[in-house]
């Protein structure tokens, strides 16, 4: 076995980037009617894995990561989404020819705390989550994303790989996860409220999209191949 710092290794937040490079590259080539100060999307239903929560704390300098858990802190009691399934976790259900029982997102879903102005901030370390909330129509004219089958294989695709390359870590809303990675010890809370990530046990792929998410998934298997769990 190699050592843990050879050079080919990554870290899981170095193999985080390079998960969403991939998936940034793969989507900018597709034309989406989403653009800067378009914002509706960007709710207190959004979620994340801790991976991506230390992702954001990883990049964030000193005085805008205390701003950021300063925030959260003040979010404790904000209504949001707390799912009762991972990604992972709905295969899984689903594998089984069980129901999935997932709650519901309280509504009307108020704006993510994050968002200033109808910009987001912290754009360029944001969670898969809200990369992948894209749309082929404005949602504030149909009421609602559009986007195509392969488009939801590919998210879901690459929502299950973020889950098992952090699958010893938790899931939740931006305002649980980020409250669970309180790291003042004066200021941590028992009000933060995750599930444990899990591993793919099924990728969610219809046959139909194979062969065209194929290189893809090649790639992510390359990534995770050569990621050490931090
Ligand atoms: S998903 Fe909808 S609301 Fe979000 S940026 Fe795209 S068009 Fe705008
Ligand atoms: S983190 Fe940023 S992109 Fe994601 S929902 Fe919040 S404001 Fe929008």
């Amino acid at each position: 076995m190699m050592p843990k710092n050879h050079p080919t290794h990554l870290s899981d937040i170095e193999a985080l980037g390079k998960i969403y490079r991939l998936y940034d590259d793969y989507m900018n080539s597709l034309s989406f009617a989403c653009e800067k100060f378009c914002a509706e999307c960007c709710t207190t239903a959004m979620t994340l894995t801790s991976l991506e929560g230390r992702f954001i704390d990883h990049f964030l300098d000193r005085q805008k990561k205390a701003v950021l858990y300063q925030q959260m802190r003040g979010h404790v009691h904000t209504p949001r989404y707390q799912p009762a399934l991972t990604t992972n976790g709905y295969a899984q259900t689903c594998l089984e020819n069980k129901t999935p029982a997932e709650k519901a997102p309280p509504e009307p879903s108020l704006p993510c705390p994050l968002l200033e102005n109808d910009l987001c901030a912290i754009y360029s370390i944001r969670p898969f989550g809200c990369r992948c909330m894209v749309s082929f129509s404005k949602c504030r004219k149909t009421g609602s994303a559009h986007i195509d089958e392969l488009t939801l294989t590919v998210n879901t695709l690459f929502l299950q790989v973020i889950e098992h390359l952090d699958q010893s870590g938790f899931f939740g809303s931006l305002i649980d996860v980020m409250l669970c990675l309180e790291p003042d010890p004066a200021h941590m809370t028992k009000k933060c409220v995750t599930i444990p990530n899990r591993p793919v046990t099924q990728l969610m792929i219809p046959p139909e999209h194979r062969e065209k998410i194929q290189p893809l998934l090649d790639t992510l298997n390359h990534i995770l191949s050569r990621t050490v769990q931090g």
